[in-house]
């Protein structure tokens, strides 16, 4: 039985009474709500309850897994007796330098699916997950690379991860539940997760592999050549960007794009449908992956050097 605190008890210099191990590659918003459940609360009584500096539901109202200040770290350590690394690791930000040179959240992410935060509700889809993976999990948990943008389809079961819930369409909200059901059953309509007839497409996975390499790696292969992720990361998203956004690559976007492009800015990525997004990666990262395939490329589409390089970030390190 959760117990829904209705009255305030102040548990700021307390230890957790259970702490449950995280499980491999776990998002730091699914191991807490999975640690106030362990211990019997809902999970906003639980953290307001444990973090006084972050009452009255903040921790969820924002994108704990990119926010997570130095503060909340240390305290989250303290009370589990999990080390700092530990607990940063299950962040976004343990991406950081490797993904991007910085991740704070304070504007959009590349490669990272946003929330779409409303108070504590989301709104966008951010989190995506993969049904017959938590029905196989001994213990239902909810995995980082479900937050990279281009890990559009899980790499064991080969089928499209899901952004919401196909009954009601609802975007996932961890901290929510239905009456008293876990995580694993949709916040809003209460039909479980697990329980969702799939489709098992045999998706091309050669995109999603390639790229978890160059993220875990640190390197990947730029037209021939090995550079920093970063800079390989960098590249790939203006290459994503020429392909969906821009005018005159209007002939192979429409070969693998099923709509014509409706959002027309930087935040396309959380809108267009999974399968769209999946073709626009695998198109992208063949087209970095070969130099002379990149060269017909901005030939036939008339794009100047001077054009790619146009809006692309200066690392200053
Ligand atoms: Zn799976
Ligand atoms: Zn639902």
């Amino acid at each position: 039985m959760i117990s829904h605190v209705t009255k305030f008890i102040n548990l700021n210099d307390k230890e957790f009474i259970i702490h449950p191990q995280p499980q491999q590659n776990e998002l730091l918003s699914s191991w807490l709500v999975r640690v106030a459940r362990a211990n019997n609360v809902a999970t906003t009584s639980f953290t307001n309850m444990h973090f006084k500096e972050f009452q009255k539901n903040i921790l969820w109202q924002r994108d704990l897994d990119i926010w997570c200040p130095e503060s909340l770290l240390e305290k989250l350590s303290h009370k589990s007796h999990l080390s700092k690394h530990q607990i940063f690791d299950m962040t976004l930000k343990s991406y950081e330098g490797k993904l991007r040179h910085k991740i704070h959240g304070k504007n959009r992410t590349h490669f990272i699916q946003s929330l779409g935060n409303y108070a504590h509700i989301k709104r966008n889809g951010g989190l995506r997950f993969c049904p017959l993976c938590l029905a196989n999990d001994s213990i239902p948990y909810f995995r980082k690379e479900w937050r990279l943008s281009f890990y559009t389809a899980c790499l064991e079961h080969k089928c499209f991860l899901l952004n919401r819930c196909p009954n009601c369409n609802s975007p996932l909200t961890l901290s929510k539940s239905y009456q008293e059901k876990d995580f694993s059953f949709c916040y809003k309509c209460g039909i479980d997760l697990k329980k969702i007839n799939i489709i098992q497409e045999d998706c091309e996975l050669e995109a999603i592999i390639a790229l978890m390499n160059v993220l875990n790696n640190g390197y990947g292969n730029k037209l021939g050549q090995a550079v920093p992720s970063i800079e390989y990361f960098d590249f790939l998203k203006q290459i994503n960007k020429m392909i969906y956004l821009w005018e005159n690559t209007r002939e192979i976007s429409e070969q693998i794009l099923f709509s014509k492009p409706i959002i027309k800015n930087a935040g396309y990525e959380d809108f267009i449908p999974i399968i769209e997004q999946h073709l626009l990666y695998i198109a992208s990262y063949r087209l970095i992956s070969s130099h002379t395939t990149f060269q017909q490329f901005i030939q036939t589409n008339n794009i100047l050097n001077c054009h790619i390089n146009k809006d692309m970030p200066v690392n200053l390190d």
